[in-house]
């Protein structure tokens, strides 16, 4: 059977979509094939959580800010020794 359909989107044809730069001629294919439009919204979700990773990630010095407030007063702990050793 003749396909109208264009070929499948390439991968990087996939990251142009998710970027909203894919042309026109190749964006009426993801309109009709269901297969290229599931696996180009997965790639357009997960650009977008690497996108508030990467916001998120910059905060230098958090994980020392927090630990800072978390430290634990350095007690010797209820171990006393016993002084026998003399
Ligand atoms: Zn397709």
């Amino acid at each position: 059977m003749s396909d109208p359909l264009m070929p499948h989107l390439t991968p990087d044809e996939v990251e142009l979509w998710a970027q909203g730069l894919l042309p026109a001629t190749r964006d009426a294919h993801v309109a009709q094939c269901v297969e290229c439009r599931t696996i180009a919204e997965r790639e357009r979700k997960l650009i977008r959580e690497l996108a508030q990773l990467t916001r998120f990630a910059p905060e230098f010095g958090f994980v020392e800010r927090v630990m800072a407030k978390v430290k634990i007063p350095a007690r010797s702990g209820p171990h006393f020794r016993p002084h026998t050793d003399a």
